[in-house]
């Protein structure tokens, strides 16, 4: 085993389309031909990407409704809506799905009265003016106080939300890696497993990882769900460190200290997008948090 292998949540079909799922591959290699010069419906978004090493034609639709098409450099757009047409109902039944799961997340917005999720609990985001040239974050029992620099009134919006989306993730990262390092020494006390490291990164496929040199690494955004399910990343990585694999042997320490794991891994894949907008770059949405 290298140095840096490490050994991953396998668990679940992270953020994102699940590999190939969604993927509509059309005939390679076909003429494409559309006599009606017919397009798009009005209601889809798409992006075309071209490449000049791809040969046929697919398609998919994000989490964010846009239909995301890559082609052949050589291929109109005629001919490509020939074919994606040909797929409509398809298509229309994945952006249906997309809207199903915003619905499930709404965007969130930088304003007072929004609820954020802090371990599984709604806190209310309370946003006051300030002297200080530095923005300020307060965790309190129900409520976030973001204290904002009356300086940033004179920035336009983009820049405003830009600063203010810096400002408070960073504030959320520091706040759960807090959280999350308490909660991981309460688990090595338990289990008697010490990583030899502790990081918390910010990736947009693990909830956690524990390489083969001891190092456990958690994904902080887990700070938004339950603490049941913090506990059961933990629970998970921390058994990595006596078993570097998924054995019988694994699954049974694990289920020592997290009997009803599955119930929680089936929570977390349905909960996953909660996390959404603490992302760097949104899944569901063309932005992040807006201004409002
Ligand atoms: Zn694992």
């Amino acid at each position: 085993m290298g140095l840096f292998e490490s050994v991953q949540l396998e668990l679940f079909e992270f953020l994102g389309i699940p590999k190939n799922a969604n993927n509509k591959k059309a005939n390679k290699g076909s003429t494409f031909k559309n006599p009606q010069n017919q397009g798009p419906p009005s209601h889809w978004n798409y992006e075309i990407d071209r490449k000049a090493y791809k040969r046929g034609l697919s398609f998919r639709v994000l989490n964010n409704g846009i239909l995301k098409i890559l082609a052949p450099k050589s291929l109109s757009e005629d001919e490509i809506f020939s074919e994606v047409l040909r797929h409509t109902d398809w298509v229309e039944v994945q952006i249906k799905k997309s809207k199903d799961v915003k619905a499930r997340f709404p965007q969130k917005k930088w304003r007072s009265g929004e609820k954020l999720p802090v371990f599984g609990k709604d806190k209310t985001l309370n946003i006051q003016m300030t002297a200080t040239k530095k923005p300020q974050v307060v965790f309190l029992d129900n409520e976030i106080d973001f204290f904002v620099p009356y300086d940033w009134q004179k920035l336009n919006q983009k820049t405003q939300e830009e600063k203010m989306a810096k400002a408070f993730k960073k504030a959320f990262k520091e706040k759960f890696s807090y959280e999350l390092s308490k909660q991981v020494d309460y688990w090595s006390k338990m289990m008697g497993l010490y990583p030899k490291d502790l990081k918390f990164k910010d990736t947009k496929t693990q909830w956690g990882s524990c390489t083969s040199m001891g190092t456990v690494c958690l994904n902080w955004k887990i700070g938004v769900f339950d603490k049941e399910i913090s506990d059961y990343v933990i629970v998970h990585e921390l058994s990595h460190l006596k078993h570097q694999n998924h054995s019988r042997q694994f699954w049974s320490l694990v289920e020592e200290y997290t009997p009803n794991r599955k119930a929680i891994m089936k929570k977390l894949n349905h909960q996953g997008y909660k996390v959404d907008f603490l992302s760097k770059k949104s899944e569901l949405y063309v932005s992040n948090p807006v201004l409002t």
